[in-house]
């Protein structure tokens, strides 16, 4: 089987207020069509675009952070091509100044991934092709918001190579506050590259699979494309250089455009727009204003005993983070305990009810109670599991317990009165359980179900034990 070379191209909307070039909107998810539109991003006659200062910043804090070489001078350019969902026939973009460079994002396994570049550009409006219509629509609320497209090298070989990158780029975007990056939203979108290395090691012939929305599709359009490359080459026929689409429902690539010649779009200096300095003091006090990455997260996570694993699921989610982070330090026990309850039971309820950490009630605080409670030996695990649902709700544990009566019951008096008191009224089960040592536990399952599991299983089963031990004592 030969080797898949794999590139992505990954379109990530920029979360600013307005669009690149003007004061509309930039966040139109959800609106009426067409009503986040100005002279500007319709491209009427006359209009002038001003450059949107924060837009700049965040892309440029993006590529810092994906270790890129950034300019001392970036530009835009007018990219031309004629599609009905391209007010101006030019896309506003970058040429051979873009943000950032020669970068590089590196994957769990320690492989680094080579970033080619970073750039802005202007994203284009929507069209709508209403069923049995003689006529198609366009929205132009998304036309001119701002976006990074950033490419890679052709240095991912595998689909899950793929999406691991992609979880990177999505949690280092986040973690910048640079884009929400979420693909159900459109806000996170990406073209793969896929060909397969011929016998003698050069590059095989490049497939583009255009407009993915999910990783999952990502991962999956590129394992079919290894499959039918590969089923090609075998039957001595060639792979063609062609653009093709992702059929969801079918699990398939479908041709799209073959490609003659890649297309001229007459790239120039666009003349409304000056080229802009990033001056130096600028840069070192966005390099000063970095947050913590997931890759140092991750390196954190590890240091403070986490299974890998946890490391690295709580290092690319931004939220879960927090909250351990938060929690870790309220707790002040063992970290590795905190991410058990996050990554398993609390996980398995949030996911359970459809919500995220961040919608339910629950806080740091408030977990660390918990832990505290089941430390402390106030109450057992099985009373923590069973409390959960509501400390999750955003109930105090302690009141909790409190109100329920739930301590464990650590009184040796108190339990060897509820055993005492199990063993008279199971005459048969203690007799049996002379006769049979294994039968014990079906007293010990009637005493834990007297204290409503407050009681210590270890204790109960010694005082049991004692207790049968006894001839005649009953
Ligand atoms: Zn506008």
């Amino acid at each position: 089987m030969p080797e898949p070379v794999i590139g992505l191209e990954i379109h990530l909307a920029i979360r600013v207020d307005t669009k690149m070039f003007c004061g509309c909107a930039a966040e139109s998810f959800g609106s009426e069509p067409n009503v986040h539109t100005c002279p500007v991003c319709l491209g009427l006659p006359g209009s002038l675009p001003v450059t949107n200062r924060e837009a700049i910043e965040k892309a440029v804090l993006f590529s810092l952070a994906l270790h890129c070489r950034v300019p001392e001078l970036t530009q835009f350019h007018r990219k031309h091509y004629f599609y009905p969902d391209a007010p101006k026939n030019y896309q506003i973009s970058q040429y051979d100044r873009p943000v950032g460079e020669h970068g590089w994002v590196e994957l769990d396994g320690g492989r680094r991934i080579g970033i080619t570049r970073c750039h802005v550009e202007e994203d284009a409006g929507r069209l709508a092709h209403p069923p049995y219509a003689d006529h198609s629509l366009v929205d132009f609320n998304r036309a001119g918001a701002p976006l990074i497209e950033m490419v890679t090298e052709p240095d991912l070989r595998t689909p899950e190579e793929a999406r691991a990158f992609l979880a990177q780029v999505q949690a280092v975007a986040r973690a910048l506050g640079v884009s929400d990056a979420s693909p159900e939203q459109g806000k996170m979108r990406a073209d793969v590259n896929v060909s397969l290395r011929n016998p003698d090691g050069s590059l095989g012939t490049k497939v583009e699979v255009k407009n993915l929305n999910s990783f999952k599709s990502v991962a999956a359009a590129i394992a079919f494309e290894v499959r039918r490359q590969g089923a090609l080459l075998e039957d001595g026929r060639e792979v063609a250089q062609e653009t093709r689409g992702w059929n969801e429902g079918g699990q398939r690539t479908y041709l799209l455009r073959s490609k003659e010649e890649s297309a001229d779009y007459r790239y120039m200096p666009d003349p409304d727009l000056p080229p802009l300095t990033l001056e130096p003091a600028w840069l070192d006090d966005l390099r000063a204003r970095m947050p913590e990455l997931p890759a140092a997260r991750r390196e954190r996570y590890l240091a403070l005993g986490l299974k890998p694993a946890d490391a690295e699921a709580l290092a690319l989610d931004l939220e879960a983070a927090a909250f351990f982070d938060a929690a870790t330090e309220a707790y002040a026990g063992s970290a590795q305990t905190v991410a058990n309850w996050l990554t398993g039971d609390i996980a398995g309820l949030l996911n359970a009810g459809g919500r995220s950490l961040a919608e339910a009630p629950l806080r740091p605080e408030g977990l660390a109670a918990m832990l505290r409670l089941l430390d402390d030996g106030t109450i057992s695990g099985k009373i923590a599991k069973e409390i959960l649902p509501e400390v999750l709700e955003g109930e105090g544990p302690e009141a909790l317990v409190a109100r329920k009566g739930l301590t464990q019951i650590t009184d040796e008096g108190a339990l060897a009165e509820l055993v005492e008191r199990v063993m008279q009224a199971n005459p048969a089960v203690v007799a049996s359980a002379r006769e049979n040592p294994k039968a014990i536990n079906a007293l010990l399952g009637k005493v834990m179900q007297e204290s409503r599991g407050t009681a210590r299983p270890d204790a109960v089963r010694r005082l049991l034990q004692d207790r049968l031990a006894t001839p005649g004592s009953d």
